[in-house]
């Protein structure tokens, strides 16, 4: 076997990236705070439709420091879904909070909006102060975070209406969802950039760039939103919480700045997200096109209230088990396919053995069967029929 391997989801980069680092390297500007970062940001602004950007030093600082500014504080719960990657979790953790986690949708395997209501409605009270609390654990509830899941947004305008109701904060983690759209209620728009909710609720998106993602800058991420005064205080909080000038410094902040190195990455790439979208788009559909006649093999979710931007290709093997799963994968890996299994969900994560829950099993029956497919960028049609070939001979 000398074809080399055909990985599941690598950097796009090119002359164009290498030209923009360059630049930094020429003008000595490598470090954070500068040019780049703010141009990056305002690109960032333009693709999404958010009024305001803060870039990162990755999606996992961005929902960290999003969720510090909507109010999160130690001993909190921050209802999230139990099917995701674990950097949600660990950055409500960050905060000194524990996840609840609830399951998903069976059909869109993204956050179950009449779930979070039932939870809300039977497990919870509100104290003298008006805060949600959880009766079972005698906690407060600090914020929602709804994962747009292999860029398939959640279902936002419902679970808004929810949180509304409650009062909550909505953080969203948006990490592999730039591109993705909203199509139902009153966002119409990108996905990242939904409107603050009710009488100015709070509302945020987190995105990440990591080398998995779409556009990638090698690490790094941004938090987008609507809401001036709160995009200010994260800037703020992200960059050492410092009043210029001199090193006086009015909080404890982070030190979660994006680099002029990963916003020049940024700028090269971003200039190619549509032509991204454009070729995930086409992945999925010739995936979809290849297993049409395969009962056996389904398309991942799609959703009435929004569109995926594709970002991760693959198939749902519903009738199999984790055996006959990894058998499969097994047979991929030998013809030089990569082929990981997908995220094990929160709640049987060591870390998260005691995080309170409210499960319905849905995301414990299909993460198993969830068969990521190389969908890279750089993926030709040669490529991708390896993989379709290889995939029909091992089911
Ligand atoms: C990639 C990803 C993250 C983490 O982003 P990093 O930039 O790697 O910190 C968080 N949540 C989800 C759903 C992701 O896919």
């Amino acid at each position: 076997m000398n074809r080399k391997a055909i990985k599941l989801s690598i950097p796009n980069v090119g002359p164009e990236e290498a030209g923009k680092l360059q630049e930094c390297i020429e003008k000595n500007m490598v470090s954070s705070g500068g040019p780049l970062v703010e141009e990056f940001e305002r690109l960032v602004r333009d693709a999404t439709g958010a009024r305001h950007a803060v870039a990162t030093s990755a999606g996992t600082t961005a929902l960290h420091a999003g969720l510090h500014v909507l109010g999160v504080t130690p001993g909190d719960l921050v209802i999230m879904p139990t099917l995701t990657f674990i950097a949600t979790a660990n950055a409500i953790s960050h905060c000194g909070a524990t996840p609840w986690l609830l399951d998903v949708s069976p059909q869109s395997w993204t956050l179950e909006t009449a779930l979070l209501a039932e939870v809300l409605a039977t497990a919870c009270n509100r104290n003298a102060r008006g805060e949600v609390v959880h009766r079972a654990t005698g906690r407060r509830v600090g914020a929602i975070v709804p994962v747009h899941l292999l860029g398939l947004p959640a279902e936002m305008a419902a679970i808004c209406t929810v949180a509304e109701e409650w009062g909550l904060p909505v953080l969203a983690d948006a990490a592999a969802a730039l591109g993705s759209t909203l199509s139902s209620g009153d966002n119409p728009a990108n996905a990242c950039a939904t409107q603050g909710i009710g009488a100015g609720r709070a509302h945020l998106s987190a995105i990440s760039f990591n080398a998995n993602k779409i556009v990638t800058t090698g690490g790094g991420g941004m938090l987008v939103g609507n809401d001036a005064k709160l995009m200010r205080r994260l800037r703020h909080i992200t960059t050492t919480a410092r009043i210029r000038p001199g090193y006086e410094h009015d909080m404890v902040g982070f030190n979660y700045r994006m680099t002029n190195l990963q916003a020049a990455v940024g700028v090269a790439q971003i200039a190619k997200l549509d032509r991204f979208l454009e070729v995930k788009r086409h992945i999925a559909r010739r995936y979809q096109h290849a297993f049409s006649n395969r009962e056996d093999l389904e398309a991942f979710p799609s959703a009435a209230w929004g569109s995926s931007n594709y970002w991760l290709s693959g198939v749902f093997l519903r009738d199999l088990g984790p055996g006959q799963v990894a058998r499969i994968r097994a047979q991929l890996e030998r013809a030089n396919i990569e082929a990981p299994p997908f995220w094990k969900p929160i709640h049987l994560q060591p870390p998260y053995r005691d995080a309170p829950r409210d499960l319905t099993g849905t995301a414990e029956q299909v993460w198993q069967q969830i068969l990521p497919l190389p969908c890279s960028t750089s993926l030709n049609d040669a490529e991708q029929d390896l993989v379709i070939a290889a995939l029909q001979q091992a089911t």
